[in-house]
């Protein structure tokens, strides 16, 4: 047998599949994941439990709706491909049918800006598409509109789907926004929530560019954004992977 190409990001793939189901936010094998290569996309099997995929099971696809190998990729290729294609900052996708979020996802109705961290996706409110059944173009069409300046979106009557530069930023995107769905659903079984003014979340936005960063990877004159103590030692040279 020939030597399987993206040996590691294949094995990766799996990892975030069997992370996405070991934290909570995904059920059986109704999630999937993929990650951009050079030629185009990995994409997770259809129907294969994760359990049990391998790193053959991992489908190679091109951004023009074509996939090699013995396997069909999964039924929502065409999201992940649609993504890829129209948004050059993907690295790598998480699609998942998480217990909040596909509850809110039901009731058709935008997430407001309820807490700041609603802007972790990019915006100042999480958006729902308009249902479409699942693998039509029709959805991936209102999948693209809901994520328009956002780097996830609720999918209507479905789940939710998110993107990253790698892998991992992807399910870390996808958690928060389990979270924040759970959040919103007990704030609003508590009460109203006093959602946050345009000013405030746009104030937030431009310090989320800077958030989570270390020195070495904030851009000159960057460091007010994340209002940092200051250093009492010499700094050592830090060298970090970018
Ligand atoms: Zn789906």
């Amino acid at each position: 047998m020939p030597k399987l190409k993206y040996l590691d990001l294949r094995k990766k793939i799996i990892s975030t599949c069997l992370r996405m189901n070991s934290e909570g936010i995904n059920q059986g094998t109704s999630g999937n994941v993929s990650a951009r290569t050079d030629e185009g996309f990995l994409i997770t099997a259809s129907g294969i439990p994760y359990a049990t995929m391998k790193p053959e099971h991992v489908v190679e696809m091109d951004l023009h709706g074509g996939y090699r190998g013995d396997f069909l990729p999964s039924t929502e290729w065409r999201m992940h491909m649609d993504i890829f294609r129209d948004r050059p900052e993907a690295g790598a996708i998480v699609h998942t049918l998480s217990i909040y979020a596909t509850a809110l996802a039901c009731l058709r109705k935008d997430i407001p800006a309820f807490h700041y961290m609603i802007g972790v996706a990019g915006g100042t409110s999480l958006k729902v598409s308009d249902y479409a059944e699942f693998g039509t173009q029709e959805l991936s069409n209102a999948m693209l509109k809901a994520l328009e300046g956002r780097t996830a979106c609720l999918l209507g009557n479905h789940g939710q789907i998110c993107f990253g530069p790698d892998l991992y930023k992807a399910i870390g995107l996808a958690r928060e926004i389990e979270t924040l769905c759970q959040q919103y659903w007990a704030a609003s079984l508590a009460g109203n929530p006093v959602e946050l003014t345009g000013e405030q979340m746009s104030s937030v936005l431009s310090r989320f560019k800077t958030y989570g960063k270390q020195p070495d990877q904030l851009r000159e004159g960057a460091a007010h954004a994340v209002f940092a103590p200051e250093r009492r030692d010499v700094a050592k040279t830090v060298k970090r992977k970018r």
